[in-house]
């Protein structure tokens, strides 16, 4: 079967060290029908420090210098190995926090996918920065409440390739402490979620990195995945968010193997900005 892995970060994010020739010579390895950059773009963190007033909730400035880097780097790079499906994208972090710098990113020629994601919710820190240790269940519901609305108002934009990591919302708190929700409290707002993505003719992708970080799912489950097929959502892509080398790939077998089970018969990934489905057996 032919494999891809469409969410991948380099030396180009802040929070990554991954050398991108040896990412580029890893997917190669691997055999991947197509293999993207998509290092971040957190749109709310676009300018240096001394452009924001309120700055405590975040950690990382200037992610205009990263995104620039990031493509050029990936734009020249596609000609040295060409012959290899090497595709340039982004992971676009809360455009709606920032809707003047996200639609100026993602009309950038260069891009061939765009990833949109939520890490971080309106006057809170990144979900990685929250610590939910001593956190009430009313307290959690309510961050949670907040993190699916916000991702119902970035389904209903629409001007992404694939909603990215649905349910990131849940990635620390289960991982470090043992917190799981009750999802059913949100499953009608995720429901609308989808049908907007579905309705925009737009994708979500199947995160593999919950498996290998001791989560135990991808983001999303296969039960949103198998909502998503019944809404008529017909766009797929699975991306291993390897923020190193050797996770470059992991798990995107089962990746595709979730989208199966969910009813499609086909995954896809961007070149310049269209879907290009392949077949899935
Ligand atoms: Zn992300
Ligand atoms: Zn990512």
């Amino acid at each position: 079967m032919q494999l891809i892995d469409c969410h991948t970060h380099t030396q180009y994010s802040m929070d990554s060290e991954a050398d991108i020739r040896a990412m580029i010579e890893k997917a190669r390895s691997l055999k991947l029908a197509a293999y993207a950059v998509t290092d971040h773009c957190e749109c709310n963190c676009w300018y240096p420090k001394e452009h924001y007033e309120n700055t405590e909730l975040f950690d990382y400035f200037n992610c205009q210098d990263d995104f620039e880097a990031s493509l050029s780097a990936v734009t020249a790079l596609k000609e040295e190995y060409n012959g290899f499906n090497l595709l340039c994208g982004t992971e676009l972090g809360q455009p709606l926090a920032a809707l003047d710098i996200a639609e100026k990113c993602i009309s950038d020629p260069r891009l061939d996918f765009v990833i949109a994601s939520i890490h971080q919710i309106t006057d809170e820190k990144d979900f990685f920065y929250i610590n939910y240790f001593h956190m009430t269940t009313e307290e959690i519901n309510n961050l949670l409440e907040k993190y699916f609305t916000e991702v119902y108002e970035l389904c209903k934009w629409g001007k992404f390739d694939v909603l990215g990591h649905l349910t990131y919302c849940l990635r620390y708190m289960k991982i470090r402490n043992n917190i799981t929700p009750n999802m059913k409290l949100f499953d009608e707002i995720i429901v609308e979620s989808l049908r907007a993505v579905a309705q925009n003719g737009k994708g979500i992708e199947i995160n593999t990195s919950g498996i290998r970080q001791g989560f135990g799912t991808t983001f999303p489950s296969l039960k949103y995945i198998k909502i998503f097929r019944e809404l008529g959502g017909k766009i797929i892509s699975i991306g291993s968010d390897a923020h190193k080398v050797k996770d470059l790939g992991a798990n995107i077998a089962d990746g595709a193997a979730l989208a199966k089970a969910a009813g499609f018969n086909e995954i896809c990934y961007f070149k310049k900005r269209q879907p290009v489905f392949i077949r899935i057996s």
